[in-house]
């Protein structure tokens, strides 16, 4: 690749360029390694009822630490999985591990999984579904798939297909982080869809910005009229989770309510009951 520096020269590749592909290389590499070799986890962050505080479900987050590179963010590595491929691969790992985790804590609700649109384009993903999760007798209505909105803008007839299919399997399907990038209306009246997350960068300047928070009732009340329940991500502050209660929200999912936790404390969670549940059953 060739770089024009500011002079009007030409440079061929600089050793920084250079570094940060080696870097990207190498990254690919042992998160190869990582995947083949079982080396990812899955935290789990709540999703609460925004007026009881129950627990209404929980949203799968892969964590990677490496031995070399120590711990990387998904920001940095699931981009990579996505450019060479590999979000296959981890995917059907990330489906697997959580349903398997949730058919062992006997989950009463769902558990979200963010899906890829290079997973959703193959053919054999729904059957990958069904099968998943009659490996570990896990009920369909307990797990919901997280897609983003990138497939079904690319190519809005397959997904289309492709979420039929996997709406006839009986599975929850979620539009993810709406409202983030070039967000399609239409979408949401085109789509099976069963749910819909508004994305974190729409709750950021909420309490001191009257157009974010016109915005924000603004989608709440498009959701509620087209029938499908609404997620806000991303509530970090009381002021946000008194604005969407104000609003009528109807779960939140942030860092207020609870972080992604190793299912060790997952598994402490579900036992314990929600916290304003009396009668833990
Ligand atoms: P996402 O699916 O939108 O997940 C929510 C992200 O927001 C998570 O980041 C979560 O930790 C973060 N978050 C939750 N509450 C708050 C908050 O109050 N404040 C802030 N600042 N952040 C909050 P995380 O775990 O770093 O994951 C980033 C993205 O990586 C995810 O965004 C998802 O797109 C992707 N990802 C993670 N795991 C998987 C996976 O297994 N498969 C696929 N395809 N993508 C994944
Ligand atoms: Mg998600
Ligand atoms: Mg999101
Ligand atoms: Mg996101």
């Amino acid at each position: 690749e060739i770089k024009k520096s500011g002079k009007n020269a030409v440079q061929f590749f600089t050793p920084s360029m250079n570094e940060a592909a080696q870097d990207r290389l190498r990254l690919e590499s042992r998160l190869r390694t990582a995947i083949a070799g079982g080396d990812l986890t899955l935290h789990y962050q709540p999703q609460v009822d925004v007026l009881t505080g129950n627990l209404v479900g929980l949203e799968a987050l892969a964590r990677w630490t490496d031995q070399e590179l120590g711990t990387v963010p998904p920001d940095q590595f699931i981009p990579v999985a996505e450019d060479t491929g590999l979000i296959v691969a981890l995917g059907v790992w990330a489906l697997d591990e959580a349903c398997r985790q949730a058919a062992e804590w006997e989950v009463k609700v769902p558990i979200a999984v963010n899906v890829s649109p290079a997973q959703l384009i193959r053919e054999e993903f729904p059957d990958v579904v069904r099968d998943t999760l009659a490996r570990y007798g896990l009920p369909p209505r307990l797990l919901k798939l997280e897609l983003t909105e990138r497939l079904t803008i690319r190519d809005p007839v397959l997904a289309a297909r492709q979420l039929g299919r996997l709406r006839d399997l009986g599975v929850r399907l979620s539009l993810d982080d709406f409202g983030a990038g070039q967000s399609v209306i239409a979408s949401l009246m085109r789509l099976p869809l069963h749910e819909l997350k508004l994305d974190r960068m729409l709750l950021a300047n909420i309490t001191e910005d009257p157009s974010s928070w016109g915005m924000m009732e603004a989608l709440l009340s498009l959701a509620q009229s087209l029938d499908l329940p609404v997620v806000v991500e991303g509530v970090e502050t009381s002021a946000q989770l008194n604005a969407m209660r104000a609003m009528g929200c109807g779960t939140v999912q942030g860092y207020l309510t609870g972080r992604p936790q190793h299912p060790a404390s997952v598994f402490s969670l579900l036992s314990a009951g929600s916290p304003d549940e009396p009668n833990p059953s």
